[in-house]
């Protein structure tokens, strides 16, 4: 197969270059090229030899991400459906701010969590994605946008972070150590996978985790999220109480509300009373986004998701609602899905999560432009 090289790090592109039998120390201006100057192609590398230029392009490949279509909201944001080599597509959010420009990227092509209420839930698993498609994200919509620097990062896109914990982790690293972007502006977001919260506390990395709750009791969290069966509510929060105790580091519980699902006064009580003596955590509420998926879930009144946040305060409990971006497109949280899938793609769930049902693939919803 032929290697990619953005999701390499300076010292292993260094390694592969020797292998390929051309001078290692070239690794370095490589890197540079693609992790700060956001080259993608090695015509970029004017620094480099032709000769040795034209080998990197016909034994290697640079980038492992290429536009296939992008829509743009009116306030800024760009949602990307991206083509990955082996044809599968994943969606990217770029999302300038006043104060900061972010981008929110996906963790894997679909999802084997099968939410009730997700997008990317219908759409089953088809693989992990590797290091370097997670990275490439990034660096896609940086080379779109040179005059902004791209300060923060969110893994709230499609798919389950911590079910990919390795190539997530390397991400993270090449983010931090070749790119330059700060531990402190990169954010996980998991639905609660217990083990693999333990296994980024022992990491002990300043970034953000975002827990996805939506619920304040196991049977309503069942309903909407199926995984609450293998790790119920005090399972993970004896995993978020563990991780912050580790880090020492805010947890970020993430809360859907929908009208009379999850929204009324009794579960903003249960969720005060929850999470009243969890140390070092906020919650964020974000009004649910219609999908073209589930008909029964609706976005709450704002008077219903303003008094839900005054009752959670009021058991002394940090709650912020997420400033939303991108409705206009469907780019905004949980409405991502792979809209143009290949025929016989594999939609499978991962081994561990063979046990969750996941839905057949539904129809396109985005016109590819290319
Ligand atoms: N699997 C991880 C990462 C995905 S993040 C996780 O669940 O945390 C995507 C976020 O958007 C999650 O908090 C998810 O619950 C939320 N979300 C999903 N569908 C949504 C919808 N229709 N409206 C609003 N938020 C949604």
């Amino acid at each position: 197969m032929t290697p990619t090289l953005i999701g390499h790090t300076t010292a292993e592109l260094t390694a592969l270059l020797t292998e390929m039998g051309l001078p290692g120390y070239r690794g370095k201006q490589l890197a540079r090229g693609f992790y700060t100057r956001f080259a993608r192609d090695f015509d970029a590398f004017s620094d480099l030899p032709k000769a040795l230029r034209e080998k990197l392009a016909t034994e290697t490949q640079l980038a492992p991400c290429s536009e296939r279509s992008v829509q743009s909201a009116p306030d800024g944001t760009e949602k990307y459906l991206l083509n990955l080599t082996d044809s599968e597509v994943i969606e990217a959010v770029y999302l300038p701010y006043e104060d900061r420009t972010s981008v929110c990227v996906s963790s894997q092509v679909g999802c084997p969590m099968a939410c009730s209420f997700c997008a990317t839930g219908t759409e089953g698993l088809a693989r992990n994605l590797t290091a370097g498609e997670i990275v490439d994200q990034l660096l896609f919509m940086q080379a779109k946008h040179p005059e902004q620097r791209i300060s923060h990062l969110v893994l709230m896109g499609m798919g389950e972070p911590l079910i990919n914990l390795p190539n997530v982790l390397k991400a993270l690293h090449l983010l931090h150590d070749e790119v330059g972007l700060s531990y402190r502006n990169m954010t996980v977001s998991t639905v609660g996978v217990v083990p693999g919260m333990e296994k980024l506390a022992a990491e002990d990395l300043p970034i953000t985790l975002a827990v996805s709750l939506h619920a304040p009791n196991n049977t309503l969290r069942s309903e909407l999220v199926p995984l609450n069966e293998k790790y119920p509510i005090g399972r993970l929060m004896e995993a978020c109480r563990h991780y912050t105790d580790t880090t020492r580091r805010r947890i970020t519980f993430e809360y859907v509300l929908m009208a009379g699902i999850n929204d009324t006064e009794k579960e903003a009580h249960e969720l005060g009373e929850l999470l009243r003596r969890q140390p070092l955590c906020a919650v964020n509420t974000i009004p649910y986004n219609s999908t073209d998926v589930e008909a029964r879930y609706q976005r709450p009144t704002p008077e219903a998701a303003r008094l839900f946040r005054e009752i959670v305060a009021s058991y002394g409990v940090t709650i912020t609602q997420r400033y939303e971006k991108g409705h206009r497109i469907a780019a905004a949280c949980g409405q991502l899905k792979r809209s143009a899938l290949k025929p016989g793609s594999a939609m499978r769930p991962l081994p561990l999560f063979s046990q969750i049902p996941v839905a057949e693939p539904t129809e396109p919803t985005l016109e590819p432009t290319a």
